[in-house]
């Protein structure tokens, strides 16, 4: 849908006060939200410049009050465990002095399963007096606690606790050189949002075969903290590619029934209905070309198909939602699959070492299952995949074919979408500026 010029304007008018009102140093920091919704958006705004990350940093110190706090003279005791590979709670009791009769009380409390199985890693807090635990917190991660309270008469209650993370928003952007993780690593942007980011865009970008010296990233994403300190990356909310001067924006929406999935600025989806590549980190080894003389007999034998050299036993993925028409073996191809995709699409995969558990003729095929393992059967001079691309009956080039694209946001909540994407994508614009700014002055 093309939103009117006017509705444009003024959307890009109240961005801007938003964007004055960050730059005039409101910038609030999100509170540890309870009670929010689970899909609103954060409402951070940017400070002027990149120093977004300062300001969002938590403040540096903590105190430990249960140190601090905890009279002299006191017999209550407060110790902290962590759980240890092959620790189980009968060890962590015996080596605190507690006896195995006050575990057996607590295990018999609504949540004290909790306790027959603790994780390494997990923190336990364990609060006495006079020998006698009042207390005990079992937290198998930050966000999660069961809290064991003594009733007095040698029993216990149990309650489970979930805090909700305060979400601050953070971005990088990244000029890459050579490498797409290098650069990222070189702004302080982790592997695995890297990798995030590699998803999001993979219908359109192939960050093995496509990147380019030049090419950028920005990322806005949010970093989840506790009492102030850091414990997790959150969402990906919106990200920006620009590939060999083309830019490709994709921002996160949670739509009505709950589900988040990346779009662009226009809501159409990120994905496509099919897979640039079927086999993950490739090389070409023979490009689509109709005109090709062949190495050996010197005539004109059109290559129809891309060869993805990959070693042998790499898993290739269905390219799209379909039905496995053939799964069969001959002289020419090896043992092949091909799948139909709706009325007009058709691939086909050549030369497999072998086939998928379950990949057989009228089988029904997800996106990114795997069909089969690359190979070397068939006419095949070493393992690869042969990979074709057939609209209409007709051979197409599969790394060039425009690609149809999968569900957009339905047209009854595009207004939705606007309004709960806009703030992100303007934001994302804004540092884009920055970003040309800050080049233009150096
Ligand atoms: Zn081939």
């Amino acid at each position: 849908m093309q939103i009117p010029l006017l509705h444009r304007r003024l959307a890009t008018l109240v961005g801007l006060c938003l964007l004055l009102l960050a730059a005039s140093g409101f910038i609030p920091k999100s509170p540890t939200d309870t009670g929010s919704p689970a899909d609103a958006e954060p409402t951070l705004a940017p400070g002027p410049s990149s120093s977004v990350e300062s300001l969002l940093q938590p403040a540096a110190e903590t105190t430990n009050l249960a140190e601090t706090a905890e009279p002299a003279i006191d017999r209550s005791k407060r110790h902290r465990a962590t759980v240890k590979n092959g620790d189980n709670m009968a060890t962590i009791f015996a080596s605190h002095g507690f006896s195995a009769r006050t575990l057996h009380a607590l295990t018999q409390t609504e949540h004290g399963r909790v306790l027959d199985d603790i994780f390494p890693g997990a923190e336990l807090i364990l609060e006495s007096n006079e020998q006698l635990l009042t207390s005990l917190t079992y937290q198998p991660g930050p966000l999660e606690s069961v809290v064991f309270t003594s009733t007095g008469e040698g029993g216990f209650t149990s309650e489970e606790r979930f805090a909700e993370p305060a979400k601050a928003l953070t971005y990088k952007h990244g000029i890459i050189d050579n490498s797409l993780f290098l650069t990222s690593q070189s702004v302080g942007l982790p592997d695995n949002l890297t990798m995030r980011i590699a998803q999001i865009f993979q219908w359109d970008i192939d960050c093995v075969l496509d990147i380019r010296p030049g090419d950028e990233f920005f990322a806005l994403y949010e970093e989840h903290y506790l009492d102030d300190e850091f414990i997790g990356y959150g969402d990906i909310l919106a990200a920006r590619f620009v590939n060999q001067g083309r830019a490709y924006t994709a921002v996160r929406y949670t739509n009505e029934t709950g589900s988040a999935d990346y779009f662009d600025s226009e809501g159409l989806s990120m994905r496509k209905a099919f897979l640039r590549a079927p086999v993950e980190f490739s090389r070409i080894s023979s490009s689509f070309n109709l005109r090709r003389k062949h190495p050996l007999y010197k005539t004109v034998t059109p290559h129809r198909g891309i060869d993805y050299a990959a070693p042998r036993g790499t898993p290739i993925l269905a390219a799209g939602d379909g039905k496995v028409e053939q799964a069969s073996r001959t002289k020419a191809n090896g043992n092949y699959v091909v799948i139909k995709h709706g009325e007009q699409f058709v691939t086909k995969y050549l030369h497999l070492s072998k086939f998928a558990r379950n990949i057989k003729t009228g089988k029904r095929v997800k996106q990114g299952q795997t069909i089969g393992y690359v190979g070397a059967t068939g006419y095949a001079t070493g393992p690869h995949l042969h990979y074709e691309f057939l609209v209409n009956g007709v051979h197409q080039n599969p790394r060039t074919v425009k690609l149809p694209q999968a569900q957009p946001v339905p047209q009854r909540e595009i207004a939705r979408f606007q309004k709960r994407t806009f703030t992100n994508i303007l934001l994302l614009d804004h540092f884009r500026d920055q970003a040309a700014l800050a080049s233009a002055s150096r």
